[in-house]
């Protein structure tokens, strides 16, 4: 050094001033720069780089930069990685913990020479860093204005320097590591925290990937699920440092693994991976997702509870390539598996509702359906009940019932025809035919499925007092195939739906009964007063006009006594037939009034009208003596085979007394009274055709008589 060489004292205070300087931030670049600055202006020097050392890797890293006038090289070089095994003069520095020169236009090493003329350094002087025994780094001085030799006394002010800067290397170090600690523990920290805290899944996810992005400094961090069903990952949260439009991916997308073998690997290996995108031997799929990303590098880590693979967490880097530390893949490694237990916890917890919100429609539709005692609406209770365990978007329901001729008939046919009540088997409509698996299905006794792409058929048999006597066909949309739970929550659904249509049934049953005759399957005597009341409020009400037919059998005593009383219950049975065949359905009612007389309700029609009705019915009922005579007209077909029956029965009955030829003799009176008329109410209605069938009986019966005021 020159003679402006600083003396002993000078160089300890210059030492002094740089470990203060060391203590004086907890900024460490701002430290580094400080001792950087301090230890080039001290030996009067261009330039002082400062690098760390790690033996095990043998690499060097720049961290800090002072040059007189620093260059946009001189700072993009801070952060550069050095292979110290490429640079055989650095490995010697670090193994004797020695000096390394090197002088422009001097024999060196070419490539030094090379490195020195590129960046128009004249000398280069480094020396290790050394804490406790070993290199932690050097310290490496340029000068780039002229060939500058380092004497010894610049070598020990060095040296000297080299101590604090050493120091500072190794707060440096220990700081970061701290910090880093620090970092991860909180990041841990808070998404345990967040963790307990909520039970939303995305929520959770969402966290997750925010706090390891944040606590491993990368752009992008994404969770996938692992869709066991599909073979497929779906993305189910994905965090950006600074968003873009065009994100490589939203939550919802998903992948078949049949397309990403790598992510395959990753999933069923249970070990985090690390690559980039210039990384050796990149599988195609790697490079060609990174590239979709536009990620440089990235660490895909495993999520698995119980060792089952339940997703991945992808942490990736968009600026530029980068390593991640053992300690970082750690932290990961430990995220990760906070997002295991959410994801378990949250499937968990899914599943339990979902099985409570079964349970709890289940229950419902079991009181619903057990206190209906209207057969038409189970269907509909049961659609409910179903739409209750799947979801009504999804469900959709059928019931077949087994009619009297073993056909299977809809539901719907089968209700609507118990309801009618009158025995209408003229139109059913098209049966249900049983395919495969509902003939198996009835076979065994037991509930079948099977899926088609996205639909799911369940049949389950329909028990009726011990006989499967239907099933229940249910079709779920965009659903798997159901597991056990669900197949039993559908059979309970099924079990509840046979014993609605059981009792629905029977008190339709003993409803009916309790409203018609035995004999004729007409209306009784009660029931047709509850009818003529309503009809006669309607008629009052709209104006219109309400018949009443009072019909009387005639001589029906002598019948009885000639033939017997069993001949004379079927001919009230056939007169019943007769009277609701000729009547307009749904319309008209006839009702047995008591004995051997009935009456016929006729709305909306009017006296005139009344008597062309009766007039008809006598004749109808008079057939009935021509046919039983075999003298029935052509045409009168239906009269003829009633006649015939008749007249074997008598002939079967061998009544005694009565001759071979014998004709029996059936023809009825009809009374007829109107509203609007005479009648002011519905009893006078009543009376005044009574008084009209008197009339006919005593104008010599087989008659229709009209009641006059
Ligand atoms: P009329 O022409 O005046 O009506 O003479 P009738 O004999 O029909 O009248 P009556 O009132 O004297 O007798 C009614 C008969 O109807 C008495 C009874 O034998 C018969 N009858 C009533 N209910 C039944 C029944 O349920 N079955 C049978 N077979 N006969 C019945
Ligand atoms: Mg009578
Ligand atoms: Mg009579």
């Amino acid at each position: 050094m020159s003679d402006g060489s600083p003396s002993r004292g000078e160089e300890y205070a210059l030492a002094c001033e740089v470990s203060a300087a060391i203590t004086s931030s907890l900024v460490l670049e701002d430290v580094m720069a400080t001792v950087a600055r301090r230890i080039a202006e001290a030996l009067d020097v261009w330039e002082c780089d400062l690098y760390e050392y790690y033996p095990a890797s043998e690499t060097m890293i720049a961290t800090a930069c002072w040059a007189r006038a620093r260059t946009p090289e001189d700072v993009a070089w801070i952060g550069t990685r050095v292979d110290v095994r490429e640079c055989p003069a650095y490995r010697d520095m670090f193994r004797d913990q020695a000096f390394c020169e090197a002088y422009a236009s001097e024999e060196s090493d070419p490539v030094d020479d090379a490195l020195m003329r590129k960046w128009g350094e004249q000398a280069v002087i480094s020396f290790p860093l050394v804490f406790e025994g070993s290199a932690i780094g050097c310290l490496e001085l340029v000068e780039k204005r002229e060939v500058r030799r380092f004497d010894e006394a610049d070598k020990r002010l060095i040296a000297l320097l080299a101590a604090p800067a050493a120091v500072a290397i190794h707060n440096a170090r220990v700081y970061r590591l701290w910090e880093e600690e620090n970092r991860h523990l909180a990041s841990l920290l808070d998404s345990s925290r967040a963790l307990s805290s909520t039970l939303d899944l995305d929520d959770l996810l969402a966290l997750v990937c925010r706090t390891a992005a944040g606590a491993l400094e990368t752009a992008l961090c994404v969770i996938y699920e692992y869709d066991r069903r599909h073979d497929a990952i779906v993305c189910r949260a994905l965090y950006e440092v600074a968003p873009t439009e065009e994100a490589g991916a939203r939550p919802g997308m998903s992948w078949l693994l049949d397309d990403y073998p790598s992510v395959r690997v990753v999933l069923n290996g249970g070990r985090i991976v690390e690559e980039s995108i210039r990384g050796p031997r990149l599988a195609e799929d790697v490079r060609a997702s990174m590239e979709e990303w536009g990620a440089k590098s990235w660490l895909s880590v495993p999520v698995s509870f119980n060792d089952e693979p339940v997703g991945m967490l992808v942490l990736m880097e968009t600026e530029r390539e980068r390593r991640f530390s053992a300690k970082e893949i750690d932290l990961a490694r430990g995220l990760a598996e906070q997002a295991a237990a959410a994801m378990h916890r949250a499937r968990l917890y899914r599943r339990e509702q979902s099985q409570n919100d079964r349970l709890r429609a289940l229950l419902e539709s079991s009181r619903v359906l057990a206190g209906s005692l209207d057969v038409t609406k189970v269907l509909d209770e049961l659609r409910a009940g179903a739409a209750g365990l799947f979801g009504a978007q999804r469900v959709d329901v059928d019931v077949a019932l087994s009619g009297d001729d073993g056909r299977y008939l809809p539901l719907a046919a089968v209700l609507a025809e118990a309801a009618d009540g009158e025995g209408g088997t003229d139109e059913q409509g098209p049966d249900v035919p049983l395919d495969e698996l509902s003939a198996r299905v009835m076979k065994r006794r037991e509930p079948g499925q099977e899926s088609t792409g996205d639909l799911c058929r369940v049949v389950v048999p329909l028990v009726l007092q011990g006989e499967a006597q239907g099933f229940v066909d249910v079709r779920l949309k965009g659903g798997h195939e159901l597991g056990r739970d669900e197949m039993g929550l559908l059979q309970i659904l099924a079990g509840q739906t046979a014993a609605a249509i059981v009792n629905a049934r029977l008190y339709n049953t003993i409803e009916r009964q309790a409203i018609t005759d035995g004999l004729t399957g007409l209306y009784n005597h009660r029931h047709f007063y509850e009818r003529l009341n309503q009809e006669f409020a309607r008629a009052q009400r709209y104006g219109l006009p309400l018949s009443l037919l009072m019909i009387d059998i005639d001589d029906f005593k002598h019948f009885n006594d000639l033939y017997g009383h069993p001949v004379g219950d079927l001919v009230l049975a056939e007169v019943g037939r007769i009277l609701s065949g000729q009547l307009r359905r749904g319309v008209d009612q006839a009702a047995r009034y008591g004995g051997e007389e009935f009456v016929v309700l006729l709305p909306n029609t009017c006296r005139d009208g009344a008597q062309v009705v009766g007039d008809r019915l006598v004749q109808q009922i008079a057939a009935l003596t021509r046919a039983a005579a075999g003298v029935v007209p052509e045409g009168e077909e239906d009269a003829r085979s009633v006649g015939e029956r008749i007249r074997q029965r008598i002939a079967g009955a061998q009544i005694p007394g009565i001759r071979d030829g014998s004709e029996p003799h059936v023809s009825v009176s009809v009374g007829v009274a109107a509203y609007p008329g005479a009648a002011g109410g519905p009893a006078e209605l009543v009376r005044n055709a009574d008084k009209a069938l008197y009339v006919a009986k005593r104008l010599g019966k087989n008659r229709v008589e009209v009641f006059d005021a």
